[in-house]
Formats: C-alpha cells, sequence, structure tokens
C-alpha cells in the first residue's frame, strides 16, 4: 500500500468530520437578532460618528469638501485627526495606517502606532492633522513602471476624504485605516485609486454641460457601481495539499471529474449549513464596515458562490469590493475554507467574473440611465444611452485592455463568459427604437409627434422589462444600468470603471458639441438632439449585438464587422498605447504620457509574473508528484505483468502490456513536456522587448504548460488512487 494518497486522505478525513462554524449573529436582551441597521456602519467614521467627534463648524465644511468631491482644507486637518483619534481610541485602536491600491490589485498598509515621546520620557497618544492627510511609506517595492528612479523612490500617500476612514478588526487588534491615493513626487499615478477618482472628475463635467442642455440644475454627477462578486470556496484541507493553488491560485493540472456542472443543480440551490454560516459572518463583518451587502447566492459551479452589494458611488464601491475580498479571504480562515477569487481555478468548469453595474446618477437623485417620464426626460435618457454606446464602440480597445491580465485569459470566451470581443446588448424594446431612429421613420412635423411615432414616449416600460437578459454579452443594458459582464473576478474594478468614465466623458463631449453646434445655426433643440442622438445610433451599429456572445457565428459576424477580438493580454494591452488611446488618456486626465508607458509596464510585466509562477509551480508538482506516482505505478504494472507471464505464460499479457506501455509513453512525454519547458523558459529569459516576451508567454510557454496538463491528466485518470497525491476536482468541488 502506498502512502501516496495519505495527505489526501487525511483531508477527506478532515472535511468529513469536520464540525462546521457556527456563527451567533449577536442578540438583544429579548434574544432577538440584532437588526442590521442598529449596527452598520460602526467601524467608519462617518455620519452621526463624525457629527459627535467633530466641532460643528469642522464638521460641516468636512461635510461639503466631501459632497463636492474637493480637496481638504489644510486647517481642517489637525482638529478633525483629533476627533479621529478620539474615536479610535474609545474603539480599542492602537495603530493607524494610510490604506491605498497599489498596482498588485490588492491593498497595501503600513501600521504605525498612535504615539509620540512626552515631556517625561513617557508616551502619549498622538494623531496630528499631517499624518492623517499624507505619509510616505517606503514605496520603492512596488510597481511603478520605472516612473521612480531609485534615487528618487518616494512615493506619498494621501488621504482620500471621500471613502470614510474605516476600523480594520482582526483576531491580533484593530487598526484604523485611513482610504488614501498614491502618488510619486511628481503626483505621477502610482495606483489603482488615483485614475479611478480622475476620471470621476471628468466624467462630472462632461455630464454637467450635457445635462443643462435639458436645463437640469445637478450640480454634480457620479458614475454608480454596483459589483456581483463571484468566488469559490473550497476546504482549507485540499488547499494545503494543491501547491498550484497556493502558488498560482488555481489548478495547473486536475482530470474532470466524473460530475461536472452538467446537471446545474447547484445556481441558485440551497445554500449548505457550513457556506452559510460563513456568509452570515462575512455580511456581519461587511456591515459593521458600512458595506451594504445585499444578495447572496450558490453560482453555477460547483463550489462557487456570489455576493452583491447595493450600488454606491464608484470610488466608495471600489473601496468596498477591495475590503469586500478581503474580509472574503480573512473569514474564509475562521471557516478552515479557502477563498479562490482567481478568475479559472477549475479547468472545464464555470470561472468567475465580476459583474460591473454601472450607471450615472446626479446629486438630485436623478439615474441618467433611467427612462424619464416625458418625451423630453427620454430624449435625455437617449443621449446618455447612446453616450454609453459610442463609449464602448470608440473605446472598446481601451475597455478591453481594462480587463485584461493572466487570469481573465482563461475565462473570455470560455463559453460561460461573455468573448473577448467587446460588444453592447440593448434587448429588443430599446433596439426597436433605435432602429426607428436611425431608420428616421418619423417625419412627422413637430418634435412632440416624431417623439412618439419613434416609441420614445413610451420608454418607461423597458425599466421594467427584466425578461430579456443576455448573460453572453460584455456589456448588457439591464433597465437602468449597463452590466460589465466582463470584468476580473480577483482585479480591483477601479481600472475597468475609471476607463469606462472617461469613455463615457469622451462621448458627452462629443455629443454637447455636436448638439450645441445644431443649435448656434437655428436649428431647434429637440431635433437637434434627435438628430445627434440618430448619428450616434449610425456610427455605434456595429458594437450592438443581440444574439448569442458564445456562439462561432459571432466571431466571424464581428470580424466582418470589424470589431476587435483580443483573446490575450498581452495584444489587449498594447491597446492601451495606441496614439489614440494615449491622447484619449491625456485628454481626459486619466494618464500623461508618461503615465500609460509605465502602468503598461507594469501590466505587461504582473502577467509575465504570473505565468512565471505557473510555470515553476507545474513543474514542481510533475516533477515531484506526478512523475513519482506514475514511476511507481509503472513499476506495479511491470511486476505484475512479469508475474503473469511467469505463472501462465503470454496469453492476456499483450492487453496488459499496452496498458504499461501507454504509462511509460505519458512518462516519457512529461518528461519531454518538462524540458521543453524549461527550454522555452530560459528562451524568454533572454528576450529584452518587454510586449515581445509578454507574448511568447501568451503562445509559446502557455502552449508549453498546456502540453503537460494533458498528460498529467490523461495519467490521474489512469493511476491507481492510492498513488495519486493532489486532491481531486470530485474532492475538492464536492466534498467542501
Ligand atoms: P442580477 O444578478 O440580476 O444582475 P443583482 O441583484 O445580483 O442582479 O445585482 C445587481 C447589482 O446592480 C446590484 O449591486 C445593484 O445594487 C446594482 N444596481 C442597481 N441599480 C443600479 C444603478 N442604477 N447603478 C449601478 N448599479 C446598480
Ligand atoms: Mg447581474
Amino acid at each position: 500500500m502506498s502512502s501516496n494518497s495519505a495527505g489526501r486522505l487525511w483531508a477527506i478525513k478532515e472535511v468529513s468530520s469536520r464540525t462546521p462554524r457556527v456563527f451567533n449573529w449577536p442578540v438583544d436582551k429579548d434574544g432577538n437578532a440584532v437588526k442590521i441597521s442598529e449596527f452598520y456602519g460602526v467601524n467608519t467614521f462617518t455620519g452621526k460618528t463624525m457629527r459627535d467627534k467633530l466641532p460643528k463648524h469642522i464638521y460641516t465644511k468636512l461635510q461639503e469638501t466631501i459632497k463636492k468631491g474637493a480637496k481638504l482644507d489644510k486647517s481642517l486637518a489637525n482638529e478633525v485627526a483629533h476627533g479621529v483619534k478620539e474615536w479610535a481610541l474609545e474603539n480599542g485602536v492602537t495603530h493607524f495606517t494610510h490604506w491605498f491600491q497599489p498596482q498588485t490589485g490588492l491593498t497595501a498598509e503600513k501600521h504605525d502606532a498612535f504615539i509620540t515621546y512626552d515631556d517625561e520620557g513617557g508616551v502619549i497618544e498622538r494623531f496630528s492633522g499631517s499624518q492623517l492627510i499624507q505619509s510616505e511609506p517606503d514605496a520603492s517595492s512596488f510597481p511603478s513602471g520605472g516612473m521612480r528612479a531609485t534615487f528618487e523612490a518616494r512615493g506619498y500617500t494621501a488621504w482620500d476624504a471621500s471613502s470614510p476612514i474605516f476600523i480594520n478588526e482582526d483576531a491580533n487588534g484593530k487598526t484604523l485605516c485611513i482610504p488614501s491615493v498614491f502618488i510619486s513626487y511628481h503626483s505621477q499615478a502610482l495606483d489603482n485609486k488615483t485614475p479611478l477618482l480622475r476620471s470621476m472628475t471628468t466624467l462630472n463635467n462632461s455630464a454637467l454641460k450635457v445635462l443643462g442642455l435639458f436645463g437640469s440644475k445637478a450640480q454634480r454627477v457620479s458614475p454608480s457601481l454596483g459589483p456581483e462578486q463571484e468566488y469559490f470556496l473550497i476546504d482549507q484541507a485540499f488547499y494545503s495539499l494543491r501547491p498550484d493553488l497556493i502558488a498560482a491560485g488555481r489548478t495547473l493540472i486536475g482530470a474532470k471529474p466524473p460530475k461536472g456542472q452538467e446537471l446545474e443543480d447547484h445556481y441558485f440551490g440551497s445554500i449548505k449549513e457550513r457556506i452559510q454560516a460563513y456568509m452570515q459572518e462575512v455580511e456581519f463583518e461587511l456591515y459593521k464596515l458600512g458595506i451594504p451587502v445585499k444578495t447572496r447566492h450558490n453560482e453555477v459551479a460547483p463550489s462557487q458562490y456570489e455576493t452583491a452589494p447595493i450600488y454606491e458611488e464608484v470610488n466608495l464601491a471600489a473601496d468596498h469590493n477591495q475590503m469586500t475580498m478581503e474580509t472574503l479571504r480573512a473569514v474564509a480562515k475562521r471557516h478552515n475554507l479557502a477563498l479562490l477569487l482567481h478568475e479559472k481555478p477549475f479547468a472545464g468548469i464555470n470561472g468567475s467574473g465580476k459583474h460591473n453595474n454601472w450607471s450615472l446618477g446626479d446629486d438630485l437623485g436623478n439615474n441618467m440611465l433611467e427612462p424619464g417620464k416625458t418625451p423630453s426626460e427620454n430624449l435625455q435618457f437617449l443621449v446618455f444611452l447612446v453616450a454609453s454606446l459610442k463609449a464602448v464602440h470608440k473605446r472598446s480597445g481601451i475597455l478591453r485592455a481594462a480587463i485584461a491580465g493572466s487570469g481573465n485569459d482563461h475565462r473570455l470566451g470560455a463559453n460561460e463568459a461573455p468573448p473577448a470581443i467587446i460588444s453592447a446588448f440593448l434587448g429588443e424594446q430599446l433596439t426597436n427604437i433605435l432602429d426607428n431612429i436611425e431608420k428616421g421613420e418619423a417625419t412627422a412635423k413637430s418634435t412632440e409627434e416624431r417623439v412618439i411615432a419613434l416609441g420614445i414616449s413610451q420608454l418607461p416600460d423597458i425599466a421594467r422589462d427584466y425578461t430579456d437578459r443576455n448573460r453572453t454579452s460584455p456589456f448588457a443594458f439591464t433597465g437602468n444600468k449597463f452590466e460589465f459582464r466582463a470584468v476580473a473576478s480577483s482585479a480591483s474594478v477601479s481600472i475597468p470603471m475609471a476607463y469606462l468614465n472617461a469613455a463615457a466623458a469622451e462621448a458627452l463631449d462629443e455629443i454637447y458639441d455636436a448638439i450645441t453646434a445644431k443649435t448656434a445655426s437655428g436649428t431647434e433643440f429637440s431635433k437637434a438632439v434627435l438628430e445627434v442622438v440618430k448619428d450616434a445610433v449610425v456610427e455605434t451599429k456595429d458594437v450592438r449585438f443581440e444574439g448569442n456572445g458564445y456562439s462561432a457565428e459571432w466571431v466571424e459576424e464581428a470580424a466582418r464587422r470589424g470589431l476587435l477580438n483580443l483573446a490575450k493580454t498581452p495584444e489587449a494591452l498594447a491597446q492601451m498605447v495606441t496614439p489614440s488611446a494615449i491622447e484619449f488618456f491625456s485628454k481626459a486626465g486619466i494618464y500623461t504620457e508618461e503615465e500609460v508607458e509605465a502602468r503598461y509596464h507594469v501590466n505587461l510585466e504582473r502577467y509575465i509574473k504570473d505565468i512565471e509562477i505557473e510555470v515553476h509551480a507545474i513543474s514542481d508538482i510533475v516533477r515531484t508528484m506526478v512523475l513519482p506516482a506514475a514511476f511507481q505505478f509503472q513499476e506495479r504494472l511491470a511486476t505484475s505483468i512479469k508475474s503473469l507471464k511467469d505463472l501462465i505464460g503470454d496469453k492476456y499479457v499483450t492487453e496488459q502490456t499496452k496498458e504499461l506501455t501507454n504509462v511509460a509513453a505519458a512518462i516519457g512525454r512529461l518528461q519531454e513536456g518538462l524540458a521543453k519547458l524549461s527550454h522555452k523558459s530560459e528562451e524568454a529569459e533572454a528576450m529584452e522587448d518587454l510586449p515581445a516576451k509578454a507574448a511568447f508567454f501568451a503562445s509559446d510557454i502557455m502552449a508549453a504548460m498546456s502540453e503537460i496538463r494533458e498528460v498529467a491528466d490523461y495519467l490521474e485518470e489512469v493511476i491507481a488512487d492510492d498513488l495519486w497525491p493532489l486532491p481531486k476536482y470530485r474532492e475538492m468541488l464536492f466534498l467542501s
């Protein structure tokens, strides 16, 4: 009996005998569950807490700053810091940190204690205004794309007052987190948050101009985001036995389970008790942080789940999504679960995405993508609708770049997720209306009549039309918002949202210019608007697609339409640095040319590193786990055949030798595969041109890895179960 599978058996036993952690929701003195509203946001410095802790005039000024999205007046800082410190100390906080989002896609923090020397050589708690506003972490180890030469490695974090300060609790204490941006000495963006904030400013200006044409009194327009977060959970015991999951976040080998997701019995199925306890604990933690989680359910794949909050202003939603991912991970550990946020942890099983529900709202509570009640409101809606279409049409390359990454390469176009081709879905009703507008089937005299003839006056109906869904579209209209469905599950939402905002701003500017040019030369306003809408409908027709995005016909059709189909990250990222993209970024105030180049560099490097890690992991696993098991199995077969032959002669031996030959051949192919991969890696290492190197990883290195995988998966299927050391798909996905 082999000991190879001892680990697996241990894990199976662990999993089967676990007593699920019970999460006890707090109860009041009568034994009733405490209402969410009673503790919602207790760990955030906002609303009532802020009012209690700050002098009235400071509170008012800070609120104004936040509402306007303006810069914080330095003179406020000391008093705000004092209030924050009081609140933090009362809550048992000992340290503070500027919490920011470097280009790793994760968040970063460096903790400082609230202490300073007093006059008698002891210490007192202190927190100054300048500590609140700015800090200078040793930033040289964060990716910067070469923007900070080593002699000028300084990077600064600066408080982003538009996102509330919060307390992070963990087993080892409490830390005050100050949401911050991360910039270089010369104010270049080193993080994901800065471009997002910049895009909001740009979009605000552009949207206000257009709204002004319609007589709106709004003073601020901001994008809202509701990110639906998908994730997998498997038992920690299985996870700990999979070096590939630990290193790369996905399984690099693994044969298909006998039962996959064919039965579709997981989606919206009843949630297992263990998982339900987990979800409740996650939600409890998130509510304390003022994160409005709303839905939870099983997803399509076994062991896959989803959570979604109520939408918020996009910068806040971006922070909250980051905190949600961290909380999902931290709470998973408490439940002996491992969280997998990777876009494709298991081959052959659906991967995970993050659907970004996006719309624009003004400070008067209106949603720009909500059809209105009057024909004129509907005209305005149409303007914002076609602006969104223009944005995806003109900037599809940049949007594709925004969602690029080694993980999403496995998901996009994998018959479960939107294809890599960026298109927009509107649903039947809106499509008809846009088609009518295009045909100009409204020759009636007055605008009012034309609007009625075009069906625009009936628009309010679509808001309620949720029947018309298209899961295969990367960018789908869902009644009063667009759902950008191609975003990666593990990624920060900041970048896709920043690029989308900027693209929408550009489109709104073009529309504004076109309308005002027409009215200036005497065209009546509504007529001018309709004409501009019509032009936009014609211009963006190619990006609209209502059919099945998974189909091969769509790939052909998209090519005929001249739409981009960028399957892999390197070609997608290259879209960031086309002359048109560089101009776009700089005009929108998102990046200077230097910043785009740097970011392109960082993204390419990240892609290469991701795959390098996979190369090391798969080589290790194959060399130290798969091959040894295969040799043992080969030996077992050989010995058995030999004794068979000794006992009864050649009869049956031929058949059985075939099995042995297959295994021996597979071993040979595996060894060749490893040699090839190592050879290719050396070749890659010598390459100096980064884009070419990334492309080589996408083609040659990935191909070499999948050749290895194919053989390893074959061996997994034939080798005796007791010899196989790695937890199998059927175990990880169905026993956890
Ligand atoms: P579904 O699975 O049907 O897409 P969910 O309820 O899971 O629906 O997610 C929808 C998301 O869209 C939620 O986060 C919701 O708050 C968000 N949402 C709703 N209205 C808007 C809006 N106007 N802007 C942005 N997001 C929105
Ligand atoms: Mg959705």
